[in-house]
């Protein structure tokens, strides 16, 4: 995600009140919980970003300056007091597999045997600020298994240095109660479907279906090319599947080489979305399916020629 490059501040479109929340938050533990590509994650390094911002009147502050030296670290992803954790895919097929989750190796350096990270958690949070205020963003926090959390639940309950966590997360339920438990939680919504519209036409975008695809979701703004590949993709896909058995398995093929699991599930589920409710039930069921399979390693070409197969049988449905 590129940081300031659509709106402002610091690429931010929408989410003025939840940014002016963080402002006056005064714990040291949040829980952003709103749908994928909503703009956690850009809210998450904006508030890292006031949090340690050094402009002019910083009292009457409404976002950060976005030119001292510590928002221009932010905004080159190269802050010291920024630390942004991940779920790493655990893949033996490289691109396709989706089963993800926050290792206890990245949480602290004693339990990363393999020397697998650079930064850990506990121990990037021993040494105080460069600036003013060390931050930690969990993007994922469903992804925190116990093993991690446990790891992790001592420099949450209290952080040294003052330092700052920011979970998110698209599924609160889902977040262990023992993270969920000792953080604010805070509900990131889609934004309105105008204020989308108004940027995708600063934009100069034409393209009618990103505005519906995107349903209120900024990140899908910023990743534009991305969605339109996968949209594109998806029709593909369906319309080999709508014309013949060689066809559908001519498609799968395709879509195997190009399948990424954060976004083509969803762009499927789209391009479906005006078939009747009982083909689209099926066809979710197919894609649930697939997806499962890939995560148990099944051969990544078997699956797709299943899916084109089952999906075509759910398509006859209606
Ligand atoms: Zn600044």
């Amino acid at each position: 995600m590129t940081l300031g490059s659509v709106g402002a501040p610091f690429g931010l479109i929408g989410h003025e009140d939840v940014l002016r929340d963080l402002r006056g938050f005064r714990g040291h533990a949040v829980l952003l919980v709103g749908p994928a590509r909503v703009g956690k994650r850009l809210l998450a390094r904006t508030w890292a970003a006031m949090l340690n911002c050094s402009g002019p009147d910083r009292s009457g502050l409404a976002a950060p300056c976005g030119v001292c030296p510590s928002c221009v670290a932010v905004l080159r992803e190269t802050h010291p007091d920024l630390l942004e954790v991940e779920p790493k895919a655990t893949t033996s097929t490289g691109k396709t597999a989706r089963r993800r989750l926050i290792p206890v190796s990245v949480v602290t350096a004693r339990r990363d045997d393999g020397r697998e990270y650079e930064r850990h958690v506990v121990e990037w949070l021993e040494t105080s600020a460069t600036h003013r205020r060390k931050v930690v963003v969990i993007d994922g926090a469903e992804f925190l298994g116990e093993e991690s959390a446990n790891a992790l639940l001592k420099v949450v309950e209290e952080p040294p240095h003052r330092a700052v966590f920011v979970f998110l997360t698209e599924d609160a339920h889902a977040v262990l109660p023992t993270i969920a438990s000792r953080a604010a939680r805070m509900r990131v919504p889609p934004v309105s479907d105008a204020l989308v519209r108004d940027v995708l036409q600063r934009l100069g975008e034409t393209d009618a279906d990103l505005l519906v695809f995107a349903a209120g979701r900024p990140g899908v703004i910023v990743e534009r090319e991305r969605a339109r590949a996968a949209l594109t993709d998806a029709r593909e896909f369906v319309s080999a599947l709508d014309t013949g058995m060689l066809s559908a398995l001519e498609g799968a093929e395709a879509l195997e080489k190009r399948f990424d699991p954060q976004w083509h599930p969803e762009a499927l589920r789209f391009v479906l979305r005006d078939r009747g409710p009982d083909a689209r039930s099926r066809a979710d069921d197919a894609l649930e399916a697939a997806l499962a399979a890939l995560e148990r390693y099944v051969s990544p070409s078997l699956v797709f020629q299943v899916l084109a197969l089952d999906l075509r049988a759910a398509l006859r449905t209606s």
